[in-house]
């Protein structure tokens, strides 16, 4: 049985190896020139190492941790504490220190450590907003999916005042490329509720390395190693049906690829191209044009000198970058000398049109009014990367949207960060969680065998159970206290 995938990003890698482990004959295509996609880097002229994006990775990734164990590189991630930082004009530093606390506990007192220096809102609506967090967490499955009817703006509004949530505003943009009066209310939810959900949770791990040096080559390896083939710059142009199912698949406009089955891990833009006019009888196939680029653009920025001495996730309000790091810090074995920034700019809806210098100009004027020592420091160079950018635009509704691995085709089957999954909204987790589930379901439908990878994260408890209950008795003697006082007036 031979088995064709499309796309050769982290859903397509981990395709191909699930189904080599099947016992399928796999084949490989990816269009552009390096495996990857935008979880991958490069090295540049110089041979500096060039990210095509600043990646993290949290503990809830049980299913691409796994992954990683099983190809023997789990131990590239290097974990930071759980710390995150705000850099606040003129080198203001403010700071999220998770406490070593049962949950809740461990994040209201990172929220009160938060408080003390920063400045952008005042403290009494951040309140407001802490509260509403604390009842978020209470919510259940069904409210959280619910609440993809409306944007996290609206949820905020409802609970608090404005700006109440402009801590947030860096990790909702960093995250999902989207700004909060536009991002789906459950998809930011699930993630605070995951990141918040025991002090551990909330550590961040970085690549030890560039990016796709830590895992391609290991998932290539693998896959040529058990007799697959991976090739690269052989793009589907079009994927040819017949009757129910998938007759050929044409590349690169000329050559036409036959398999028993057949895995998109492509985009959706890139699947809904290819995809022939029939298809879209089907609302499945339909929906794919509903999906609409969240755009990002990345900066990477070397200095002659050190900036800051912190080694995780930087945030700051009000720039065109919202979530970065000095990997000078993250990674000195890699960058050593001065500081190099590493940057991811979104939402970039506004900025992706404009020139590499002019968006280096921009940039560069922020991060001297948030690091002072860089008004003295000299750039080395810096690289805007372009290619391998964006995320679908995770607005309320699209959870509905998304596909589900099983295609109406009889052997199609997509998988990617887009397609549907609880277990988050896109990043690499969804594209790990995506590719198992597609071999789980290709197991029981071609082979008639129950075939289990996905795992599921399970955060320690706390004191979470007691919240509820003692939100609704705190609700209720108010309500006896209220009551009393009318009586007696
Ligand atoms: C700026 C940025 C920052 C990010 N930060 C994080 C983060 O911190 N944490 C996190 O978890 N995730 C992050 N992500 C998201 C993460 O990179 C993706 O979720 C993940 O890499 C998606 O993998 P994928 O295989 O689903 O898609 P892709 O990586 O997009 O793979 C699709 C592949 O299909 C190929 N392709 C396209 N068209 C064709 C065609 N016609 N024929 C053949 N091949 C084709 C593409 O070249 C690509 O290799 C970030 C993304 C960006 C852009």
């Amino acid at each position: 049985m031979k088995a064709l995938v499309m796309g050769g990003g982290m859903s397509g890698l981990a395709t191909a190896i699930n189904l080599l482990d099947l016992g399928y004959e796999v084949e490989l295509v990816e269009a552009d020139a390096i495996f990857g996609g935008r979880a991958s880097s490069w090295r540049d002229e110089d041979g500096d190492m060039i990210d095509n994006a600043l990646h993290v990775f949290f503990p809830y990734y049980a299913n691409l941790m796994q992954f990683f164990r099983k190809m023997g590189i789990e131990d590239q991630i290097l974990w930071k504490q759980t710390e995150l930082y705000y850099m606040q004009e003129g080198g203001r530093e403010a700071v999220l220190r998770f406490a070593p606390l049962p949950a809740p506990l461990h994040a209201a007192a990172a929220f009160l450590t938060l408080l003390k220096s920063y400045r952008n809102v005042p403290r009494w609506r951040s309140l407001f907003a802490a509260a509403a967090m604390g009842r978020a967490a209470t919510y259940s499955e069904r409210k959280l999916e619910k609440l993809d009817e409306i944007t996290f703006g609206q949820w905020a509004y409802r609970l608090s005042p404005a700006h109440a949530f402009l801590p947030l505003e860096p990790g909702i943009n960093g995250l999902t490329f989207t700004p909060s009066w536009m991002v789906s209310a459950k998809v930011m939810l699930n993630w605070f509720r995951k990141i918040s959900a025991d002090r551990d949770s909330a550590r961040v791990g970085f690549a030890n390395g560039g990016l796709g040096d830590i895992w391609v080559d290991t998932c290539l390896d693998y896959i040529r190693d058990n007799g697959g083939v991976a090739e690269l710059r052989k793009a589907v142009t079009s994927i040819n049906l017949k009757g129910t199912g998938v007759k050929s698949v044409t590349v690169n406009g000329e050559e036409e690829r036959t398999a028993d089955l057949y895995v998109s891990c492509l985009t959706p833009f890139a699947l809904r191209k290819a995809l022939p006019d029939e298809a879209f009888r089907f609302k499945y196939f339909r929906d794919l044009w509903c999906f609409h680029r969240a755009p990002s653009l990345s900066l990477q920025v070397w200095f002659d000198r050190k900036l800051t001495g912190i080694d995780v996730t930087i945030f700051s309000n009000n720039c065109i970058f919202n979530t970065f790091a000095d990997l000078s810090n993250v990674l000195p074995h890699v960058f050593s000398g001065g500081s190099m920034f590493e940057m991811v700019l979104a939402p970039a809806d506004d900025i992706e049109g404009l020139p590499d210098d002019v968006i280096f100009d921009i940039a560069i004027a922020q991060i001297r009014s948030l690091f002072p020592a860089a008004r003295e420091a000299e750039v080395r160079k810096y690289k805007v990367v372009r290619e391998r950018q964006g995320v679908y635009r995770a607005w309320p509704g699209m959870e509905q949207r998304r596909p589900y691995q099983r295609s109406p085709l009889d052997n199609l089957y997509l998988a990617g960060d887009y397609t549907r999954t609880h277990v988050s909204s896109g990043g690499m987790e969804a594209a790990i969680w995506t590719a198992n589930h597609c071999a789980e379901i290709i197991a029981l439908d071609k082979l008639g065998k129950a075939h289990t990878l996905n795992v599921e994260w399970k955060p320690r408890k706390g004191l979470m159970p007691f919240i509820k209950p003692a939100f609704q008795a705190g609700g209720a003697l108010a309500f006896l206290a209220l009551s009393r006082r009318l009586r007696k007036s």
